[in-house]
Protein backbone atom coordinates (compact mmCIF):
# COMPACT_ATOMS: atom_id res chain seq x y z
CA UNK A 1 0.00 0.00 0.00
CA UNK A 2 2.55 2.60 0.80
CA UNK A 3 4.78 2.75 -2.03
CA UNK A 4 3.38 3.77 -5.41
CA UNK A 5 3.78 2.33 -8.37
CA UNK A 6 5.54 2.44 -11.73
CA UNK A 7 5.66 2.10 -15.50
CA UNK A 8 3.99 -0.70 -17.36
CA UNK A 9 4.76 -1.63 -21.33
CA UNK A 10 2.57 -3.15 -24.07
CA UNK A 11 3.45 -3.98 -27.43
CA UNK A 12 1.99 -5.97 -30.35
CA UNK A 13 2.48 -6.64 -34.11
CA UNK A 14 0.53 -8.02 -37.02
CA UNK A 15 -2.24 -7.13 -35.69
CA UNK A 16 -5.29 -4.71 -37.40
CA UNK A 17 -5.69 -3.53 -34.93
CA UNK A 18 -2.78 -2.71 -33.06
CA UNK A 19 -3.35 0.57 -31.58
CA UNK A 20 -6.53 -0.71 -30.17
CA UNK A 21 -5.52 -3.99 -28.75
CA UNK A 22 -2.30 -1.40 -27.29
CA UNK A 23 -5.15 0.41 -25.94
CA UNK A 24 -6.65 -2.70 -23.88
CA UNK A 25 -3.17 -3.70 -22.49
CA UNK A 26 -2.42 -0.40 -21.62
CA UNK A 27 -5.89 -0.14 -19.89
CA UNK A 28 -4.44 -3.42 -17.95
CA UNK A 29 -1.77 -2.17 -16.95
CA UNK A 30 -3.28 0.76 -15.72
CA UNK A 31 -1.98 -0.11 -11.57
CA UNK A 32 1.62 0.77 -13.21
CA UNK A 33 1.29 3.97 -13.92
CA UNK A 34 -1.58 6.90 -13.68
CA UNK A 35 0.54 10.10 -14.84
CA UNK A 36 0.58 9.57 -18.74
CA UNK A 37 0.14 7.34 -21.30
CA UNK A 38 1.42 6.96 -24.90
CA UNK A 39 1.36 4.80 -27.77
CA UNK A 40 3.07 4.48 -31.25
CA UNK A 41 1.63 2.95 -34.05
CA UNK A 42 3.47 1.88 -37.30
CA UNK A 43 1.63 1.47 -41.18
CA UNK A 44 3.21 1.67 -44.56
CA UNK A 45 2.74 5.59 -44.31
CA UNK A 46 5.57 5.22 -41.16
CA UNK A 47 5.53 5.63 -37.40
CA UNK A 48 2.03 7.83 -35.40
CA UNK A 49 2.26 8.72 -31.74
CA UNK A 50 -0.41 10.39 -29.03
CA UNK A 51 0.87 10.26 -25.99
CA UNK A 52 -0.27 12.96 -23.08
CA UNK A 53 -0.95 12.76 -18.95
CA UNK A 54 -3.29 11.60 -17.42
CA UNK A 55 -5.32 8.20 -17.19
CA UNK A 56 -5.13 5.45 -20.20
CA UNK A 57 -9.13 5.89 -20.75
CA UNK A 58 -8.59 9.72 -21.21
CA UNK A 59 -5.74 10.28 -23.01
CA UNK A 60 -7.37 8.10 -25.49
CA UNK A 61 -10.64 8.33 -27.57
CA UNK A 62 -12.06 7.10 -30.73
CA UNK A 63 -10.91 9.80 -32.40
CA UNK A 64 -6.88 9.65 -31.19
CA UNK A 65 -7.01 5.91 -32.11
CA UNK A 66 -8.34 6.18 -35.34
CA UNK A 67 -4.99 8.47 -35.29
CA UNK A 68 -3.12 5.84 -34.79
CA UNK A 69 -3.17 3.33 -37.57
CA UNK A 70 -1.16 -0.01 -38.53
CA UNK A 71 -0.96 -3.18 -37.75
CA UNK A 72 2.13 -2.80 -35.00
CA UNK A 73 2.15 -0.51 -31.42
CA UNK A 74 4.06 0.01 -28.71
CA UNK A 75 2.56 1.83 -25.47
CA UNK A 76 3.34 2.95 -22.12
CA UNK A 77 1.89 3.91 -19.06
CA UNK A 78 3.73 6.00 -16.73
CA UNK A 79 4.66 6.47 -12.95
CA UNK A 80 6.89 9.30 -12.67
CA UNK A 81 9.95 7.75 -10.47
CA UNK A 82 12.50 9.77 -12.38
CA UNK A 83 11.50 12.85 -14.25
CA UNK A 84 8.56 14.45 -12.25
CA UNK A 85 5.48 14.45 -13.11
CA UNK A 86 6.00 16.41 -16.25
CA UNK A 87 4.27 15.99 -19.71
CA UNK A 88 7.48 15.99 -21.94
CA UNK A 89 8.57 12.55 -20.19
CA UNK A 90 5.56 10.72 -21.38
CA UNK A 91 6.45 7.58 -23.24
CA UNK A 92 6.96 6.38 -26.10
CA UNK A 93 9.78 8.72 -27.73
CA UNK A 94 10.27 8.87 -30.96
CA UNK A 95 12.93 9.93 -33.43
CA UNK A 96 13.82 10.09 -37.31
CA UNK A 97 17.63 9.72 -37.47
CA UNK A 98 20.06 7.43 -39.28
CA UNK A 99 18.04 4.33 -38.57
CA UNK A 100 14.59 6.53 -39.89
CA UNK A 101 11.94 6.66 -37.61
CA UNK A 102 12.42 4.73 -34.04
CA UNK A 103 9.44 4.68 -31.15
CA UNK A 104 10.74 3.76 -27.87
CA UNK A 105 9.39 3.23 -24.31
CA UNK A 106 10.66 0.80 -21.53
CA UNK A 107 9.81 0.36 -17.77
CA UNK A 108 12.98 1.06 -15.22
CA UNK A 109 15.37 2.97 -14.32
CA UNK A 110 19.01 3.11 -15.29
CA UNK A 111 21.79 3.90 -13.01
CA UNK A 112 24.25 5.72 -15.22
CA UNK A 113 21.60 8.01 -16.75
CA UNK A 114 22.98 11.12 -15.25
CA UNK A 115 26.86 10.09 -16.83
CA UNK A 116 25.23 8.73 -20.16
CA UNK A 117 23.33 12.13 -20.59
CA UNK A 118 26.35 14.63 -19.64
CA UNK A 119 28.39 12.63 -22.28
CA UNK A 120 25.45 13.21 -24.57
CA UNK A 121 25.07 17.00 -23.90
CA UNK A 122 28.99 17.11 -24.45
CA UNK A 123 28.92 15.79 -27.56
CA UNK A 124 26.02 18.51 -28.69
CA UNK A 125 22.96 16.34 -28.21
CA UNK A 126 19.87 18.00 -26.88
CA UNK A 127 17.08 16.77 -24.82
CA UNK A 128 13.34 17.49 -24.57
CA UNK A 129 12.72 15.27 -21.28
CA UNK A 130 14.39 13.83 -18.29
CA UNK A 131 13.43 10.37 -19.47
CA UNK A 132 16.12 7.39 -19.73
CA UNK A 133 14.48 6.66 -22.70
CA UNK A 134 15.06 9.39 -24.55
CA UNK A 135 18.90 8.88 -23.38
CA UNK A 136 18.67 4.87 -24.62
CA UNK A 137 17.41 6.79 -28.51
CA UNK A 138 20.28 8.91 -28.50
CA UNK A 139 22.68 5.91 -27.62
CA UNK A 140 21.01 4.38 -30.50
CA UNK A 141 21.08 6.77 -33.15
CA UNK A 142 24.81 7.48 -32.60
CA UNK A 143 25.90 3.96 -32.37
CA UNK A 144 28.71 3.03 -34.56
CA UNK A 145 26.92 0.15 -36.30
CA UNK A 146 25.73 -0.27 -39.46
CA UNK A 147 21.89 -1.78 -38.58
CA UNK A 148 19.55 -0.75 -36.00
CA UNK A 149 19.32 -3.86 -34.15
CA UNK A 150 23.43 -3.46 -33.42
CA UNK A 151 23.05 0.01 -32.46
CA UNK A 152 20.48 -0.84 -29.73
CA UNK A 153 22.71 -3.70 -29.16
CA UNK A 154 25.43 -0.98 -28.55
CA UNK A 155 23.44 1.34 -26.76
CA UNK A 156 22.47 -1.28 -24.78
CA UNK A 157 25.88 -2.43 -23.73
CA UNK A 158 26.24 1.22 -22.34
CA UNK A 159 23.39 1.44 -20.69
CA UNK A 160 23.56 0.26 -16.73
CA UNK A 161 20.52 -0.87 -14.28
CA UNK A 162 17.42 -1.51 -15.25
CA UNK A 163 14.98 -1.59 -18.02
CA UNK A 164 12.42 -3.76 -19.70
CA UNK A 165 11.92 -1.60 -23.12
CA UNK A 166 10.17 -1.60 -26.41
CA UNK A 167 11.39 -0.47 -29.83
CA UNK A 168 8.93 -0.30 -32.95
CA UNK A 169 10.61 0.77 -35.95
CA UNK A 170 9.15 0.29 -40.11
CA UNK A 171 10.69 -3.13 -39.98
CA UNK A 172 10.37 -4.64 -36.15
CA UNK A 173 9.25 -4.84 -33.18
CA UNK A 174 12.33 -5.03 -30.56
CA UNK A 175 11.73 -6.45 -26.94
CA UNK A 176 14.47 -6.12 -24.72
CA UNK A 177 15.60 -7.11 -20.73
CA UNK A 178 18.31 -5.80 -19.05
CA UNK A 179 20.96 -8.87 -18.06
CA UNK A 180 19.32 -8.81 -14.01
CA UNK A 181 16.16 -8.84 -15.94
CA UNK A 182 15.43 -6.35 -13.12
CA UNK A 183 11.83 -5.08 -14.06
CA UNK A 184 9.45 -8.32 -15.97
CA UNK A 185 8.22 -8.31 -19.82
CA UNK A 186 6.61 -11.16 -20.90
CA UNK A 187 6.01 -12.66 -24.40
CA UNK A 188 2.81 -14.16 -26.07
CA UNK A 189 0.72 -14.80 -29.05
CA UNK A 190 -2.53 -14.85 -30.73
CA UNK A 191 -2.33 -16.32 -34.18
CA UNK A 192 -0.15 -14.40 -36.27
CA UNK A 193 -0.09 -11.71 -33.76
CA UNK A 194 2.52 -11.55 -31.41
CA UNK A 195 2.85 -9.37 -28.06
CA UNK A 196 5.05 -8.26 -25.34
CA UNK A 197 3.79 -6.72 -21.64
CA UNK A 198 4.71 -6.07 -18.28
CA UNK A 199 1.73 -8.33 -16.91
CA UNK A 200 0.13 -11.32 -18.41
CA UNK A 201 -3.09 -9.92 -17.08
CA UNK A 202 -2.89 -7.62 -20.18
CA UNK A 203 -2.92 -10.81 -22.39
CA UNK A 204 -5.76 -11.97 -20.69
CA UNK A 205 -7.67 -8.94 -22.32
CA UNK A 206 -6.56 -8.94 -25.66
CA UNK A 207 -7.35 -12.61 -26.04
CA UNK A 208 -3.29 -13.69 -26.14
CA UNK A 209 -1.79 -16.51 -24.47
CA UNK A 210 1.71 -16.04 -22.22
CA UNK A 211 4.48 -18.20 -24.17
CA UNK A 212 7.07 -17.18 -22.06
CA UNK A 213 9.14 -14.46 -20.57
CA UNK A 214 11.42 -12.07 -22.28
CA UNK A 215 14.40 -13.96 -20.63
CA UNK A 216 17.32 -11.51 -18.74
CA UNK A 217 19.77 -9.78 -20.75
CA UNK A 218 17.51 -11.08 -24.30
CA UNK A 219 16.61 -8.90 -27.33
CA UNK A 220 13.73 -10.48 -29.33
CA UNK A 221 13.30 -9.21 -32.73
CA UNK A 222 9.86 -9.82 -34.71
CA UNK A 223 9.44 -8.94 -38.25
CA UNK A 224 6.79 -6.70 -39.38
CA UNK A 225 6.69 -8.29 -42.71
CA UNK A 226 7.25 -11.50 -41.95
CA UNK A 227 6.16 -12.50 -38.01
CA UNK A 228 9.63 -13.90 -37.89
CA UNK A 229 11.62 -14.19 -34.53
CA UNK A 230 15.05 -14.02 -33.86
CA UNK A 231 16.43 -13.78 -30.06
CA UNK A 232 19.87 -12.72 -29.60
CA UNK A 233 21.81 -12.54 -26.05
CA UNK A 234 24.20 -10.02 -27.15
CA UNK A 235 25.17 -8.64 -23.11
CA UNK A 236 27.25 -10.17 -20.78
CA UNK A 237 25.33 -12.50 -18.82
CA UNK A 238 24.90 -12.09 -15.20
CA UNK A 239 23.01 -13.28 -12.25
CA UNK A 240 19.29 -12.86 -13.03
CA UNK A 241 18.05 -10.27 -10.08
CA UNK A 242 14.34 -10.31 -11.17
CA UNK A 243 12.27 -7.56 -8.39
CA UNK A 244 10.57 -9.50 -6.00
CA UNK A 245 8.46 -6.42 -4.91
CA UNK A 246 6.80 -7.31 -8.21
CA UNK A 247 5.09 -10.25 -6.04
CA UNK A 248 4.46 -8.17 -2.86
CA UNK A 249 3.24 -5.20 -4.11
CA UNK A 250 3.04 -3.89 -7.75
CA UNK A 251 1.67 -6.80 -9.78
CA UNK A 252 -2.14 -7.76 -10.03
CA UNK A 253 -2.67 -10.53 -8.43
CA UNK A 254 -4.29 -12.15 -11.40
CA UNK A 255 -0.89 -12.26 -13.76
CA UNK A 256 1.97 -13.88 -13.96
CA UNK A 257 5.06 -12.07 -13.16
CA UNK A 258 8.29 -14.32 -13.75
CA UNK A 259 5.89 -17.28 -15.20
CA UNK A 260 4.65 -17.69 -11.10
CA UNK A 261 1.21 -16.40 -10.20
CA UNK A 262 1.29 -13.23 -7.53
CA UNK A 263 -1.92 -14.93 -6.48
CA UNK A 264 -0.05 -17.78 -5.24
CA UNK A 265 3.14 -16.50 -3.74
CA UNK A 266 1.13 -13.72 -2.03
CA UNK A 267 -1.19 -16.21 -0.48
CA UNK A 268 2.06 -18.15 0.96
CA UNK A 269 3.48 -14.95 2.14
CA UNK A 270 0.09 -14.83 4.33
CA UNK A 271 0.49 -18.35 4.92
CA UNK A 272 4.35 -18.41 6.19
CA UNK A 273 3.40 -14.64 8.12
CA UNK A 274 0.63 -16.28 10.33
CA UNK A 275 3.02 -19.63 10.92
CA UNK A 276 5.88 -16.97 12.00
CA UNK A 277 3.78 -14.38 13.85
CA UNK A 278 0.76 -16.12 15.39
CA UNK A 279 -1.60 -14.10 17.40
CA UNK A 280 -5.27 -15.03 19.30
CA UNK A 281 -7.08 -12.97 17.05
CA UNK A 282 -11.15 -12.67 15.95
CA UNK A 283 -10.38 -11.38 12.40
CA UNK A 284 -8.30 -11.04 9.71
CA UNK A 285 -8.57 -8.03 7.85
CA UNK A 286 -6.77 -6.82 4.73
CA UNK A 287 -5.49 -3.44 3.59
CA UNK A 288 -7.18 -3.18 0.36
CA UNK A 289 -5.98 -3.51 -2.45
CA UNK A 290 -2.47 -5.18 -2.20
CA UNK A 291 -2.94 -6.84 1.48
CA UNK A 292 -5.83 -9.22 0.27
CA UNK A 293 -3.82 -12.37 -1.31
CA UNK A 294 -1.84 -12.23 1.89
CA UNK A 295 -4.54 -11.86 4.49
CA UNK A 296 -6.24 -14.62 2.73
CA UNK A 297 -3.14 -17.07 3.35
CA UNK A 298 -2.97 -15.44 6.92
CA UNK A 299 -7.01 -16.73 7.49
CA UNK A 300 -6.30 -20.26 5.58
CA UNK A 301 -3.11 -21.15 7.68
CA UNK A 302 -4.56 -19.61 11.03
CA UNK A 303 -8.15 -20.75 10.73
CA UNK A 304 -9.20 -17.13 11.96
CA UNK A 305 -12.21 -16.14 9.38
CA UNK A 306 -10.98 -12.77 6.70
CA UNK A 307 -13.30 -10.09 6.10
CA UNK A 308 -13.06 -7.14 4.40
CA UNK A 309 -12.91 -4.92 7.37
CA UNK A 310 -11.80 -1.70 5.54
CA UNK A 311 -13.59 -0.56 2.13
CA UNK A 312 -11.46 0.91 -0.77
CA UNK A 313 -12.57 3.55 -2.82
CA UNK A 314 -11.45 2.63 -5.97
CA UNK A 315 -12.84 6.08 -7.89
CA UNK A 316 -10.26 8.69 -6.26
CA UNK A 317 -8.36 10.32 -8.40
CA UNK A 318 -4.69 11.49 -8.35
CA UNK A 319 -5.77 14.52 -6.20
CA UNK A 320 -8.99 15.73 -4.55
CA UNK A 321 -9.89 18.79 -2.58
CA UNK A 322 -9.46 18.50 1.02
CA UNK A 323 -11.79 20.28 3.70
CA UNK A 324 -10.51 23.67 3.93
CA UNK A 325 -10.67 23.22 7.80
CA UNK A 326 -8.64 20.25 8.33
CA UNK A 327 -10.20 16.85 9.14
CA UNK A 328 -7.12 14.08 10.64
CA UNK A 329 -6.31 11.51 8.41
CA UNK A 330 -8.08 12.91 5.43
CA UNK A 331 -6.26 11.34 3.00
CA UNK A 332 -6.48 7.86 4.21
CA UNK A 333 -9.82 8.58 5.22
CA UNK A 334 -11.14 9.65 1.63
CA UNK A 335 -9.68 6.25 -0.15
CA UNK A 336 -10.47 3.64 2.86
CA UNK A 337 -13.13 3.15 5.21
CA UNK A 338 -14.00 0.88 8.29
CA UNK A 339 -16.82 -1.24 8.41
CA UNK A 340 -17.99 -0.60 11.97
CA UNK A 341 -20.17 -3.24 12.34
CA UNK A 342 -17.36 -6.07 11.16
CA UNK A 343 -14.79 -4.78 13.91
CA UNK A 344 -16.29 -3.19 17.19
CA UNK A 345 -15.28 -4.94 19.91
CA UNK A 346 -12.67 -7.60 17.93
CA UNK A 347 -9.19 -8.30 18.29
CA UNK A 348 -8.23 -7.28 14.75
CA UNK A 349 -5.31 -8.75 12.81
CA UNK A 350 -4.69 -6.11 9.96
CA UNK A 351 -2.39 -7.57 6.74
CA UNK A 352 -0.56 -5.04 4.44
CA UNK A 353 2.12 -5.45 1.83
CA UNK A 354 4.72 -3.29 3.52
CA UNK A 355 5.70 -0.08 5.68
CA UNK A 356 7.51 2.17 4.36
CA UNK A 357 7.04 5.37 5.91
CA UNK A 358 4.80 4.44 8.98
CA UNK A 359 2.64 7.38 8.59
CA UNK A 360 0.24 5.54 6.45
CA UNK A 361 0.23 2.43 8.84
CA UNK A 362 -0.33 4.42 11.58
CA UNK A 363 -3.37 6.17 10.27
CA UNK A 364 -4.97 3.08 9.51
CA UNK A 365 -4.13 1.28 12.83
CA UNK A 366 -6.03 4.28 13.54
CA UNK A 367 -9.17 4.39 11.91
CA UNK A 368 -9.33 0.32 12.89
CA UNK A 369 -9.40 1.18 16.69
CA UNK A 370 -11.52 4.37 16.20
CA UNK A 371 -14.32 1.74 14.64
CA UNK A 372 -14.35 0.03 17.97
CA UNK A 373 -11.56 -2.74 17.57
CA UNK A 374 -10.42 -3.88 20.75
CA UNK A 375 -6.93 -4.66 19.34
CA UNK A 376 -4.92 -4.57 16.57
CA UNK A 377 -2.25 -6.52 15.45
CA UNK A 378 0.16 -5.49 12.38
CA UNK A 379 1.48 -8.36 10.12
CA UNK A 380 3.44 -6.86 7.17
CA UNK A 381 4.04 -9.89 4.11
CA UNK A 382 7.45 -8.63 3.69
CA UNK A 383 10.54 -7.97 5.45
CA UNK A 384 11.32 -4.66 6.83
CA UNK A 385 11.99 -2.14 4.01
CA UNK A 386 15.15 -0.45 4.99
CA UNK A 387 16.95 0.25 1.50
CA UNK A 388 15.92 2.75 -1.27
CA UNK A 389 14.87 1.35 -4.93
CA UNK A 390 17.31 2.55 -7.70
CA UNK A 391 15.55 0.48 -10.27
CA UNK A 392 12.63 2.13 -11.59
CA UNK A 393 10.25 1.79 -8.11
CA UNK A 394 9.43 5.08 -6.17
CA UNK A 395 10.62 5.00 -2.64
CA UNK A 396 11.58 7.58 -0.28
CA UNK A 397 15.51 7.99 0.16
CA UNK A 398 16.58 6.07 2.81
CA UNK A 399 16.73 8.09 5.83
CA UNK A 400 12.50 8.69 5.32
CA UNK A 401 12.09 4.33 5.36
CA UNK A 402 10.95 4.05 9.08
CA UNK A 403 13.00 0.51 9.37
CA UNK A 404 16.01 1.89 8.39
CA UNK A 405 16.21 3.73 11.94
CA UNK A 406 13.90 2.48 14.21
CA UNK A 407 13.80 -0.95 15.50
CA UNK A 408 10.51 -3.37 15.77
CA UNK A 409 9.50 -2.01 19.09
CA UNK A 410 9.54 1.49 18.35
CA UNK A 411 7.63 1.06 14.93
CA UNK A 412 4.84 -0.92 16.30
CA UNK A 413 4.58 1.97 18.95
CA UNK A 414 4.93 4.35 15.99
CA UNK A 415 2.18 2.70 14.00
CA UNK A 416 0.17 2.68 17.09
CA UNK A 417 -0.24 -1.63 17.15
CA UNK A 418 -0.10 -3.99 19.48
CA UNK A 419 1.44 -6.47 17.89
CA UNK A 420 3.71 -6.12 14.98
CA UNK A 421 4.92 -8.95 12.84
CA UNK A 422 7.26 -9.14 9.46
CA UNK A 423 7.60 -11.62 7.09
CA UNK A 424 11.28 -12.90 7.00
CA UNK A 425 13.73 -12.49 4.30
CA UNK A 426 14.07 -16.30 4.48
CA UNK A 427 10.50 -17.24 4.46
CA UNK A 428 10.13 -14.89 1.17
CA UNK A 429 12.63 -16.82 -0.35
CA UNK A 430 10.79 -20.00 0.30
CA UNK A 431 7.36 -18.54 -0.95
CA UNK A 432 9.11 -17.35 -4.36
CA UNK A 433 11.15 -20.70 -4.61
CA UNK A 434 14.19 -19.19 -4.28
CA UNK A 435 16.26 -21.85 -2.69
CA UNK A 436 20.02 -20.63 -2.55
CA UNK A 437 18.49 -16.88 -2.35
CA UNK A 438 20.10 -15.80 -5.17
CA UNK A 439 17.09 -15.71 -7.49
CA UNK A 440 15.63 -12.60 -6.96
CA UNK A 441 16.52 -9.10 -6.03
CA UNK A 442 15.77 -8.24 -2.06
CA UNK A 443 18.18 -5.21 -1.97
CA UNK A 444 15.49 -3.00 -0.55
CA UNK A 445 15.75 -5.71 2.30
CA UNK A 446 19.19 -6.09 2.41
CA UNK A 447 20.99 -3.19 1.00
CA UNK A 448 22.62 -5.83 -1.33
CA UNK A 449 22.57 -4.04 -4.41
CA UNK A 450 23.26 -6.20 -8.12
CA UNK A 451 23.61 -2.96 -9.48
CA UNK A 452 25.83 -0.06 -7.90
CA UNK A 453 23.50 2.60 -7.10
CA UNK A 454 23.00 5.85 -9.51
CA UNK A 455 25.61 8.63 -8.08
CA UNK A 456 23.33 11.66 -10.73
FE1 LIG B 1 12.59 -4.45 -6.39
FE2 LIG B 1 13.53 -3.65 -4.03
FE3 LIG B 1 15.21 -4.56 -5.90
FE4 LIG B 1 13.96 -2.22 -6.24
S1 LIG B 1 15.49 -2.71 -4.65
S2 LIG B 1 14.25 -3.83 -7.79
S3 LIG B 1 11.95 -2.61 -5.26
S4 LIG B 1 13.57 -5.72 -4.83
Amino acid sequence: MPFRDECGVFGICRQTEASRQTYLGLYALQHRGQEAAGICSGDEEGLHLHKAQGYVADVFTEAVLDGLPGDAAIGHTRYSTTGGNVASAAHPFLIHGRFGQVALCHNGNLTNTGELRDRLIAEGHTFTSPSDSEVLLALINRAQADTLEDAVVAALREAKGAYSLLILTDDALIAARDPHGFRPLAMGHMGETHAFSSETCAFDLVGASYDRDVVPGEMVVVSRRTGEIRSRFPLPKVQPKPCVFEHIYFARPDSLVYGQSVMVARREMGRRLALRHPVEADLIVPVPDSGVSAALGYSEQSGIPFDFGIIRNHYVGRTFIEPKQNIRSFGVKVKLNPVRHLLAGKRVVLVDDSIVRGTTSKKIVQMVREAGASEVHMRIACPPTTHSCFYGIDTPKRQHLIASYMPLEEITAFVEADTLGYLSLEDLEGCMGDTDGQGFCYACFTGNYPVAPSTS
